[in-house]
């Protein structure tokens, strides 16, 4: 049911409220073109000419025509090399920025869109990340591991050939922390995951549901913090992106191949951010096997797909708790009908 009044909703897996302001009232239908397109042809792309631009290969992967292409970022916010020893001065503390950057081109072609991809594509490129991720944590440094896709100039991207990135750190981050420290405690409560939880309630209540692979959901979260929100959640349970199944991971491809386009449709391709929800480390975790077997079983990885239709103003700098006049309700619907009509 959509609310019929403004609510203030708790976001379960990330904590913090969210403003669902039904009556200020902008219905998916409201969200009218208003974007700059990145140019459709770059000329001088470094990622049209990567044997030029960047010899460096860190994986590779043939898809059909096409391929996936891994290489270092050539601009890294982190480097592999320093080791990261921590510097304090007065009150503050700081560390050396240990890590690895890379970027996975997801196509050897400039135009192609990741809603355009196929399944297979999909799947090869959840493989990818995976792998790069795996790899990563060999390195007993990094505590953290972080892949995301920003699609379009509002969500911060500068190319316009279809690329998503990957950072790993030495640190855990606090969003992360804060999310596990929810997850374990409703564990602790309950002896049940609470994102498997979240599945089983959202496939019941069917309102904010926006497509169901069987081996994974698309879900407009009850606390959506934009219009047009989305997860994707795999119901296999794994704590982590890097123990997932080939299963799990296929029906998750299906899942994004059945919403990407629809959601870049409702939304004007107002450009998203795609991010993976992932545990920390195994390595990195300092509370012996039980706090690990707490974590193995309390976590839950996810992706969370986030249209960047609303900029953020002061109240939600000010406060963390973003005001969303589109609820989750309205959008899981409308998404439902474009996805029926494709
Ligand atoms: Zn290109
Ligand atoms: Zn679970």
């Amino acid at each position: 049911m959509t609310p019929d009044a403004d609510e203030l909703r708790w976001d379960p897996l990330r904590g913090g409220w969210v403003v669902i302001a039904t009556t200020r009232g902008r219905r998916p239908s409201d969200f009218a073109p208003t974007v700059t397109p990145v140019a459709s042809s770059a000329p001088s792309c470094p990622f049209c000419d990567l044997e030029t631009a960047q010899p460096h290969v860190l994986a590779e992967r043939a898809v059909g025509n096409d391929r996936i292409t891994v290489v270092p970022n050539l601009y890294p916010a982190l480097r592999i090399e320093p080791e990261p020893e921590t510097r304090e001065r007065g009150l503050y503390v700081a560390r050396a920025a240990t890590g690895a950057h890379e970027v996975i081109v997801e196509s050897r072609f400039h135009d192609r869109l990741l809603e355009q991809a196929t399944r297979d594509h999909l799947a090869a490129l959840l493989e990818v990340w995976q792998a790069r991720s795996r790899d990563l944590v060999g390195d007993r440094r990094l505590q953290h591991v972080q892949v995301f896709k920003n699609c379009g100039r509002q969500a911060g991207a500068t190319k316009s050939h279809p690329h998503s990135q990957l950072i790993a750190s030495s640190i855990r981050p606090a969003r992360v922390m804060r999310e596990l420290a929810l997850a374990t405690a409703h564990f602790t409560c309950h002896h049940e995951c609470l994102s498997c939880a979240v599945i089983a309630q959202e496939r019941d209540e069917r309102t904010r549901l926006v497509f169901d692979a069987g081996g994974a959901v698309a879900v407009a979260p009850f606390a959506s913090r934009q219009p047009f929100e989305t997860w994707v959640l795999p119901t296999e349970h794994a704590a982590s992106f890097r123990d997932a199944s080939p299963s799990s991971l296929s029906a998750v491809a299906a899942t994004l191949e059945a919403i990407l386009g629809p959601l870049q449709a409702a939304t004007a391709r107002a450009g998203y951010n795609l991010v993976i929800v992932d545990a920390p480390t195994t390595d990195s975790f300092e509370h012996g096997r039980q706090g690990l077997e707490q974590l193995e079983a309390s976590h839950h990885w996810r992706i969370e797909l986030t249209p960047r239709v609303l900029p953020g103003a002061g109240y939600e700098l000010a406060t963390e708790t973003p005001i969303n006049p589109t609820p989750p309700e309205a959008a899981a619907a409308h998404l439902r009908m474009l996805i029926d009509r494709k």
